[in-house]
């Protein structure tokens, strides 16, 4: 999913947040606002799941934590295997009012926040779920946060779904109630009126679409979209003729098995003509059936216990969510104050360290997550950072670099033990040794942590060819390419080109083309971008992002236009998700560039379009001249719940080389 419209600053994940929240939000760029004069120390309710810090009252806080347990036990009775903790952090962040709310991130929220109750800003490392207190009314109750909740956890359990299941799916959870001792799921939803004025999308298009493509200049046939995959998806879980929710487990297990989605919905659930008139009877009923939850009987909130934190420590926290807001000078702003506060506040040292990074400022970063762990031992994300940093601050590391870095990622897992990113990278570690089998058991284990990452399955595929199994390859190359979009869909079918005797399908490249390109044939292949392979030499944020691209061929150089562009990126890069910096980051990785080809005058090839940097398998270093140490820890560890993926059929790659 690595798409970002190229901005100079790290939009991937806000830009995420924003499309799938269903809130309309306008970025107000506004100066600098510091945190109001004496900031006022919040409070800390901890229930057993979730994290709930406000300026507002305990009673507010401990029941707004009642509620994401109670929404919590929704999925845990619902899906007894599901799993419900992610390795990201998730953060309740609940401000009393739309003051607050506004304080909490100005650039972020600017005049946004009159008009939001609730937002859920999805991330790899962090997660914030931001409730506003006073909005917490009976049938007012935080759909839109409870929605991207219920999204978070069927992306850590389903490798893929189809877009309408997924938004049907978020939205006949997100809209559950809470009342008294009881959740009711499968509420009716403001949905229905919509529905019952408006034509029905036909459903062999609905279960087709995109709608972000689809409808992207259309906001009335999005919200059709999400109303109707809200309303056939509650049709298919609770009509007794659909088998209460059975049907979709015979539809999913087809489309995992490579099956048409089409194909699969009618095998499923009946002709499209035969669903769509039931669902449209559905929908006119008056009512709607839901079914009720008992709250878990061990969770009391009036137990849940509360602290209040110090000045310094509410201080972190906020520039910590307003640096995942992406208001970085907000964010310096607050930390300074929070370590002039108290200089061992060790959160405040970890999010100085992203600062650092994200100005470039690599060895003060190093230095701030140093003092992050050294404060604090189980800050994982500042181990794995430091970790990372000290790792490429090496021109060509050695086997005690590759052991400093296995430990790390031991320690970071031991922290975290749902963080994938260090699966990866003890992935690449191993690989890089030639022990291809451990590489195997870290990358199936992240692949299992975050099966809805495109680029972890396609790292398996990686070792997978490396062991000369194409055959698993191929049906893990396939997947992703039949079902991901854009540079993630690309960089499965480089791959496919790895894995001899399959016919391969071609790149999708994203073409613009106006209504003069289509009369004059000339236009028309101008405006059809090229390819160029290399490695990024330098990449100009100042100037239009002029790109220097080493190709086979010598250095070729592009500028990039003011418009859309694409940046997209293997998921395995170890500042992916959240860290991404296209001015600091790109240079020296491998990239594939797509171009128009204009009649610059600078001596360019044109202007770039699209920019996929993309990760190899690390080539195994040579380690005859090194024995393994006595000490040696097995490079595979045992006993793994999180790597149970089936891997019956696949035979066992080379035993490994050399042990580090
Ligand atoms: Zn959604």
């Amino acid at each position: 999913m690595p798409i970002s419209k190229l901005a100079p600053f790290r939009t991937r994940t806000l830009a995420r947040a924003l499309v799938s929240a269903t809130l309309a939000l306008s970025l107000a760029l506004g100066a600098a606002t510091p945190l109001p004069a004496g900031q006022r120390a919040w409070i800390e309710v901890k229930s057993p799941h979730f994290r709930v810090l406000t300026d507002g009252s305990v009673g507010d806080a401990r029941h707004l934590a009642r509620q994401f347990e109670q929404m919590r036990a929704v999925f845990g009775v619902g899906f007894p295997k599901m799993r419900l903790d992610t390795g990201a952090i998730l953060t309740i962040l609940a401000p009393q009012n739309e003051y607050d709310l506004r304080d909490l991130a100005p650039n972020f929220w600017g005049k946004s926040a009159s008009k939001v109750g609730g937002i859920f800003q999805d991330g790899w490392e962090r997660k914030y779920a931001i409730v506003r207190l006073d909005q917490n009314r009976e049938g007012l109750q935080y759909t839109a946060v409870y929605h991207e909740y219920t999204h978070t956890l069927l992306h850590a359990n389903f490798q893929w779904l189809p877009t309408w299941l997924d938004e049907g799916l978020a939205e006949f959870y997100g809209n559950s109630r809470f009342e008294g001792s009881k959740t009711y799921v499968g509420a009716p939803s403001v949905h229905v009126q919509l529905l019952r004025q408006k034509t029905l999308i036909r459903l062999d298009e609905l279960i087709a679409e995109n709608p972000w493509v689809k409808f992207s200049n259309d906001q009335d046939g999005r919200d059709l979209f999400y109303a109707e995959s809200w309303a056939l998806v509650h049709y298919l879980m609770m009509s007794p003729e659909m088998g209460r929710g059975a049907k979709i487990n015979q539809f999913y297990k087809a489309i995992m098995n490579r099956e048409p989605q089409q194909k699969a919905f009618q095998e499923a659930f009946g002709n499209f003509a035969d669903v769509e008139k039931g669902l449209r009877e559905y929908v006119s009923k008056f009512l709607f059936s839901s079914y009720s939850i008992d709250n878990p009987p061990q969770i009391n909130e009036k137990d849940f216990p509360e602290r209040t934190m110090s000045v310094a420590e509410t201080e972190a926290e906020i520039g910590t969510y307003r640096f995942w807001s992406h208001d970085r000078s907000e964010s310096r702003q607050s930390i300074e104050q929070a370590l002039r506060d108290d200089p061992n506040q060790p959160l405040a040292h970890e999010t100085l360290g992203f600062l650092d990074f994200a100005d470039g400022k690599d060895k003060e970063a190093s230095a701030d997550f140093a003092k992050a762990v050294e404060l604090d031992p189980s800050r994982f994300l500042a181990r794995f950072y430091k970790a990372m940093l000290a790792y490429y601050s090496v021109p060509n590391p050695a086997l005690d670099d590759m052991r400093a870095l296995r430990t790390a990622m031991y320690a970071v897992t031991g922290a975290n033990n749902a963080f994938a990113p260090a699966d990866v990278q003890l992935a690449f570690v191993m690989a890089r040794v030639g022990d291809l089998q451990g590489a195997l058991v870290m990358a199936q284990r992240a692949e299992a942590l975050e099966p809805h990452r495109a680029g972890y399955h396609l790292l398996v595929a990686r070792i997978l060819i490396a062991s000369n199994y194409s055959v698993g390859a191929l049906k893990e190359i396939q997947f992703v390419a039949d079902r991901w979009r854009g540079p993630d869909r690309n960089e499965a079918v480089e791959l496919w080109h790895e894995v001899p005797g399959t016919p391969v399908p071609s790149d999708e490249i994203q073409v613009n083309l106006s209504p003069a390109d289509l009369k004059d044939p000339n236009a028309l292949a101008k405006a059809i971008p090229k390819t160029a392979n290399g490695t990024v030499s330098s990449i100009d944020c100042g100037d239009k992002h002029k790109l220097v691209l080493q190709t086979s061929s010598g250095p070729q150089t592009f500028t990039a236009p003011e418009g859309r562009t694409v940046v997209g990126y293997s998921d395995t890069f170890w500042w992916a998700g959240d860290h991404f910096n296209l001015c600091h980051e790109a240079t020296g990785l491998r990239a594939v560039v797509r171009y128009k080809a204009d009649t610059a005058k600078d001596g360019s090839m044109g202007t770039w379009t699209a920019l996929e940097l993309r990760e190899d398998l690390p080539t195994p270093m040579s380690t005859a001249a090194s024995p393994a140490p006595a000490n040696a820890v097995p490079t595979s560890p045992a006993a793994n719940p999180a790597s149970a993926k089936p891997a019956e059929s696949r035979p066992t790659p080379p035993p490994p080389t050399p042990k580090i």
